[in-house]
């Protein structure tokens, strides 16, 4: 039971036979050292490197089991604040790793192992078997370190029709079999983020739809290798293009890649299963449980040092042409600066308020987690568009590194020089700012926050639902019917 290092999560990535289809080349294994992927799985092995580390260790892992040996921190069950606040420590020296650029890093996922097997016997109402099975799962996971992905929805055929009545209920991942040892799953999900090199995928119900009787046969979760038989992940182009740090300073290090899944008649052990034919059990998975508390904790570090990226590249750029001094960059750095804030008093909060759930799980405070999940995916939206419109030309006047260091150099220093940088400097500041505001993988980036935690109009519509207004209409009902 240790914490991996990176050396021991590529060495397991090396001998995983997972099916990937990318740009018309099928791929059974090999994805360490595939164009696609070799970077960022790299940026990913730092990351178990990182639990090792003199500096980082206390705080990334904690001593769990007979023989000292030490747990990522994420696998952590809080007893008491001072347990959850190591936590939130944890994520964020995580997240600072890669700016939240990664978005799928194991603690995340991990954070929710972790409260659903603490609430095991919730999953025990259809049958005892589930509650033995989240808890074994969790302890696996935590044992080994693995990765962990997830896909929660259904494909996007028509959004007009219930999902199980699409093409007659094929294309939703349904189960088609049962036998005395599991289920057999097909159809697909939509979407599994870092799918191709996950060591594990999490088929789990939606975070934001509800399903109705109708939906029991839809109504599963469960966990398999991501190199289970018959399936297979069909991989979005790559935003890597194998170029250097300089040119794609993003891209070249924390493109994740994001995969369709197919179940083609995949086996799945009842072990692995967690609730099945169950819709109730499913549309209370994260509430009832408090897993979305501590994903959200999770998630509200990420964003955070995602904040503190954007806040310090903007202030790079403006200092580098020297428009620091208008009144309009000010305020729109002011603006980074309010969602910051807001993020860390919200983040505070929720671990000022936390309480002990029937689970004896210390659960951060929902409220201002909440808030902050139904924040940041319409606030991230700004943080590309100030870097775009303080940019302007020179986010387009950013040759290459090939062209900073070749016969162009003399003209990119004389012309391409900032206020306060040479003009190779300029361009390597202006080459990042593009890949954070108008690149593809910029692009995908602002697509990822907004659509995080799934719709964030629904999400709105349940929000305001769940919350108690009555209190606030009946005040100003009082102050109506007073001046009466
Ligand atoms: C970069 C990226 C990575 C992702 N990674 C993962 C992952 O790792 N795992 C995973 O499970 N999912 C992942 N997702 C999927 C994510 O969960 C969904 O994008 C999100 O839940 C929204 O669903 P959808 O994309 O199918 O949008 P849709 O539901 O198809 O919505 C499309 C549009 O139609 C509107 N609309 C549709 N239906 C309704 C309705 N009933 N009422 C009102 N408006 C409606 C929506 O508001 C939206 O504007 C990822 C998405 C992105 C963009």
């Amino acid at each position: 039971m240790t914490a991996r290092t990176g050396a021991e999560f590529l060495d397991r990535l090396s001998k995983a036979r997972t099916h990937v289809e990318i740009q018309g080349e099928s791929l059974i294994g090999g994805i360490p050292d595939h164009p696609a992927f070799k970077n960022v799985v790299r940026s990913y092995a730092a990351l178990f490197d990182r639990q090792h580390a003199p500096e980082y260790r206390d705080v990334l892992t904690y001593p769990c089991g007979p023989d000292g040996d030490r747990a990522a921190t994420s696998f952590l069950i809080p007893r008491t604040a001072e347990d959850l606040a190591k936590r939130g420590q944890a994520c964020k020296l995580t997240a600072d790793a890669s700016f939240g650029m990664l978005g799928r890093t194991a603690d995340y996922l991990n954070s929710a192992l972790m409260a659903l097997a603490s609430a095991k016997t919730w999953f025990a109402q259809t049958d005892a078997g589930f509650a033995r099975n989240i808890a074994a799962y969790y302890e696996k996971v935590r044992d080994e370190d693995l990765l962990c992905t997830h896909t929660l929805i259904p494909p996007q055929a028509n959004r007009a029709q219930a999902a199980s009545q699409q093409a007659g209920g094929a294309l939703m991942a349904h189960i088609t079999n049962e036998d005395d040892n599991g289920i057999v799953v097909r159809g697909a999900r939509m979407l599994a983020t870092i799918g191709p090199f996950a060591d594990e995928l999490l088929v789990f119900p939606s975070t934001v739809l509800r399903g109705a009787p109708e939906d029991k046969p839809y109504s599963f979760a469960f966990a398999i290798p991501t190199d289970a038989p018959g399936l297979r992940f069909i991989a979005r182009e790559p935003f890597d293009y194998g170029r250097s740090h300089f040119d794609h300073p993003l891209g070249s290090r924390f493109d994740e890649s994001d995969a369709v899944v197919v179940f083609d008649d995949v086996h799945v052990p009842y072990e692995r299963c967690f609730a099945l034919g169950d819709p109730e059990v499913c549309n209370g998975f994260y509430t009832k449980t408090d897993a979305i508390n501590h994903m959200t904790h999770q998630v509200i570090a990420r964003t955070t040092a995602k904040t503190e990226f954007m806040l310090g590249l903007t202030t790079l750029l403006t200092e580098g042409i020297g428009i620091g001094g208008f009144q309009h960059v000010q305020a729109d750095l002011a603006e980074i600066i309010i969602t910051l804030e807001t993020l860390r008093a919200l983040n505070r909060a929720a671990e000022a308020d936390a309480a002990t759930n029937d689970y004896q799980v210390m659960t951060p405070a929902w409220a201002p987690l909440n808030a902050a999940r139904n924040l940041y995916p319409k606030l991230y939206q700004r943080f590309p568009e100030i870097l775009r419109k303080l940019g302007a030309s020179g986010l387009m006047a950013a040759p290459t590194e090939a062209d900073a260091d070749g016969p162009a150099a003399a003209d990119i220093d004389m012309y391409l020089q900032g206020a306060t940088l040479t003009g190779k400097e300029r361009v390597r500041l202006f080459r990042l700012v593009w890949d954070a505001c108008a690149s593809a993988f910029a692009g995908r980036q602002a697509l990822y926050e907004y659509y995080f935690f799934g719709d964030p109009v629904r999400m709105a519509t349940a929000y305001q639902a769940s919350y108690d207004k009555a209190p606030y209409a009946d005040r100003v009902k009082a102050f109506l019917e007073a001046a009466d």
